[in-house]
């Protein structure tokens, strides 16, 4: 048939890649985070991906545990000048939210639709093969 025969992808990598999650092979961004309306390839619609707050809290997170840990090892071993904390961790800070912010929803947004979050708010998210359009509403 004219179906593409793909192989669905490895949903951690299609995530950290921002590759769609049913083909693999589209793009699932538009921009630097905003998510595209369909994949280029499948025609999966994105419509029902809402990552909400998730990704940016889970960096926030990540990034102040991470460079908080860095600042008291270094101000505790080395007791550097103020402005050598600064140099050091507001690119480092800039550097690993921003960095981490897009593989982050990507996973995000991938993992729900591998297990499907989804469908259990909204009976019409869309499955294999469809487009997301099945008329569960009518
Ligand atoms: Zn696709």
């Amino acid at each position: 048939m004219s179906e593409p025969k793909t192989r669905p992808p490895f949903p951690l990598m299609a995530g950290l890649k921002g590759r769609c999650p049913r083909c693999g092979q589209g793009k699932l961004f538009d921009g630097f985070l905003g998510t595209a309306k369909q994949c280029g390839h499948c025609r999966l619609n994105y419509a029902f991906f809402d990552s909400g707050d998730g990704p940016a809290v889970f960096v926030m997170f990540l990034t102040g545990t991470l460079v908080v840990l860095a600042a008291l090892i270094v101000e505790l071993k080395y007791q550097p000048e103020y402005w050598v904390h600064a140099v050091l961790w507001l690119p480092l800070t800039l550097g690993l939210g921003l960095g981490l912010l897009r593989p982050a929803k990507g996973l995000m947004l991938v993992t729900q639709y591998h297990f499907r979050a989804e469908q259990r708010l909204r009976s019409s998210f869309p499955r294999e093969g469809e487009d997301g359009e099945d008329g569960a509403n009518g």
